[in-house]
């Protein structure tokens, strides 16, 4: 027998057991994106690799050493396989004119490839559901986000999930907060890890998102953002909190929670658990007012965010949120040269009807495709043997609950199972 090939670590099958949390988690999704009137919007998978330099920032995780990039031996263009949706979305909005009507409220959902350490909650093949808000100047957009969250986190059946916000200001506050925090940092050089000390010029607020334990008292003590906020921002960050107050959402204010990619600005937000270990970050987002230009379309204000599905669905498990089990609400089986067809033709009908139903494949006796009956979960088994076929009838049999069996016509035996 040939050796196996097996699958790429960090990159995981969802396997049929699990199938049922992953279908309850879209739906949910998708009605909850209705409700708040987004519409979905679906981008492929690659996309130019400078799309992402460009807007992730050049200096970050991501773009540093998480990219799975590759040249196209055909044409010889650099490619990547997306690390996060809201760079393709925008050149999509920006491609297509999305924004010449008016402002959009936009989602996706899809897998995302990160090359990082495989361990719980974190993957090389990850899912994200995102949403995104083209040309809203906020903050009454980002009070919108937040509470969609918090809609989202109760219908999942999730509770603990605690929410982060913070404020990055304008681009010109930003500058003169990061004078004094690369002067912070250049007197703490000794302490930093390397990662940090490289960073210290080209990005140094992103030695504030370092996840190393050991730089963790160096980031508390370091100067606040908040101390130098620029007005608008300022009054658009006290506006949202004032919005979530009203709403009855508890938040906490984070003067550290930065973000790892550089487009944010304003307002920034990240949803956190402690059950899940060192990957507590459910959820994260905020604005990014600069991205469309920087992507190359006419500026336009935008916020958003993104969540982890892996993360949330854990969490779910943790939690021992039930999800409904797939329903088989009929197991047809056959046996005899005639029930062979006439078999199909009552599965078919059954589903013109709107049943679930497995018919038997593969023969075998009635005793034991009545085993595989029960061991579908099915709640009836239909009985089809050349006799039924001859009459133009069915003999049904409840699986689940103790009832005598029948033999009865195809619509009554649809009225039957229909009953749940
Ligand atoms: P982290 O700090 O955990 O690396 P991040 O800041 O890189 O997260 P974002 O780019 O903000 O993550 O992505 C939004 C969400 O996507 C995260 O909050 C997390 O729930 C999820 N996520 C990010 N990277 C991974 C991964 N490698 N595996 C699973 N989920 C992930
Ligand atoms: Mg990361």
């Amino acid at each position: 027998m040939a050796k196996t090939v097996q699958g790429i670590r960090g990159m995981n099958d969802v396997l049929p057991a699990d199938a049922p949390r992953w279908h309850f988690f879209d739906s949910a999704v998708q009605r909850w994106a209705q409700a708040y009137g987004y519409s979905e919007i679906r981008m492929p998978i690659l996309e130019r690799t400078e799309l992402f330099v460009r807007s992730i920032g050049e200096v970050t995780d991501i773009v540093e050493k998480e990219m799975y990039t590759f040249t196209d031996e055909l044409n010889g263009e650099q490619l990547t396989l997306r690390p996060e949706g809201t760079a393709s979305c925008v050149r999509a909005v920006i491609e297509h004119n999305l924004l010449y009507p008016g402002p959009q409220r936009l989602w996706y959902r899809g897998p995302m490839f990160r090359h990082e350490r495989p361990q719980k909650g974190r993957y090389r093949q990850f899912h994200q559901i995102g949403v995104e808000a083209l040309g809203y100047a906020g903050p009454d957009i980002d009070a919108e986000h937040i509470l969609m969250c918090a809609r989202l986190w109760r219908e999942l059946g999730l509770s603990g999930i605690r929410l982060e916000l913070n404020s990055l200001g304008s681009a010109l506050a930003r500058s003169s907060y990061r004078e004094k925090l690369v002067a912070y940092l250049e007197r703490h050089a000794g302490e930093l890890d390397e990662d940090s000390r490289r960073r210290m010029h080209s990005n140094p607020l992103r030695v504030l998102d370092s996840k190393n334990p050991a730089m963790q008292a160096l980031i508390e003590s370091a100067p606040q953002l908040a101390d130098d906020l620029d007005e608008e921002s300022s009054r658009a960050f006290s506006g949202l909190q004032a919005s979530l107050r009203a709403a009855g959402v508890a938040f906490s204010v984070n003067p550290r929670l930065v973000r790892g990619l550089d487009y944010y600005n304003g307002t920034v937000f990240e949803w956190v658990t402690d059950r899940l270990g060192a990957q507590g970050t459910v959820c994260a987002g905020g604005r990014y007012d600069g991205l469309v230009e920087q992507i190359g379309g006419k500026p336009a204000p935008a916020c958003g965010f993104a969540m982890g599905v892996e993360r949330l669905l854990a969490l779910m498990a943790d939690g021992g949120v039930a999800v409904p089990d797939v329903v088989v609400d009929a197991y047809v089986l056959r046996q005899g040269e005639a029930a062979t067809a006439y078999a199909e033709a009552v599965a078919e009908h059954f589903r013109d009807a709107g049943l679930a139903v497995i018919l038997h494949c593969g023969g075998g006796s009635f005793k034991a495709q009545m085993k595989k009956a029960d061991a579908s979960g099915a709640r009836y088994a239909v009985i089809v043997g050349d006799d039924e076929a001859q009459a133009g009838v069915v003999t049904v049999k409840s699986l689940r609950v103790e009832r005598e069996q029948v033999r009865v016509s195809l619509s009554e035996a649809c009225e039957i199972i229909k009953i749940r």
